[in-house]
């Protein structure tokens, strides 16, 4: 496959997900709600959070929100990808995605669809679109553990 086909065929997965997004509302319940908002874009997405009983796995993800071509369909990839992953391995994942932004990783076999996204590295303006529900997602994942260290500072103070 040349190189002009491939960029073809990440495109038409793009846009496809944009038309018909597979994760698309609020998860039930919703462990976890974050906000998010590219203003270089006009993209805003809402993302929503299952988590395990221990709080510690990615259950389900959905995400809300309007933007562009390129940032509802990262935010669809991500959220197929994150589920059932642990935290600590979706804020991993946080960190591929923003590398290969800079066009510096890529992603292993189990996430290979992630790497559709790849060729926006290439658009630096997009670059923030795509990153946007990462940036999100991480923000989400990072609320539950300064809750956890608030739980511990207070625990320490009753003791
Ligand atoms: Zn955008």
């Amino acid at each position: 496959m040349s190189l002009g086909n491939l960029r073809d065929l990440y495109q038409q997965v793009i846009l496809e997900r944009y038309k018909k997004p597979r994760n698309r509302g609020k998860t039930n319940p919703i462990d976890r709600y974050q906000k998010g908002h590219n203003p270089s874009c006009g993209d805003t997405i809402e993302l929503t959070l299952k988590l395990s009983v221990e709080g510690d796995r990615i259950e389900d993800v959905k995400f809300e929100g309007e933007g562009c071509a390129i940032a509802m369909a990262s935010a669809d990839l991500m959220a197929d990808a994150l589920r059932d992953k642990t935290t600590i391995e979706a804020l991993e994942m946080v960190q591929r995605f923003q590398a290969m932004m800079r066009g510096e990783a890529e992603f292993p076999q189990e996430s290979r669809k992630l790497n559709v996204m790849q060729g926006v590295a290439q658009f630096p303006v997009r670059i923030k679109c795509a990153n946007l529900s990462w940036h999100t997602l991480k923000a989400a994942v990072e609320q539950s553990r300064e809750a956890e260290l608030a739980g511990y500072v207070s625990n320490e103070a009753e003791g």
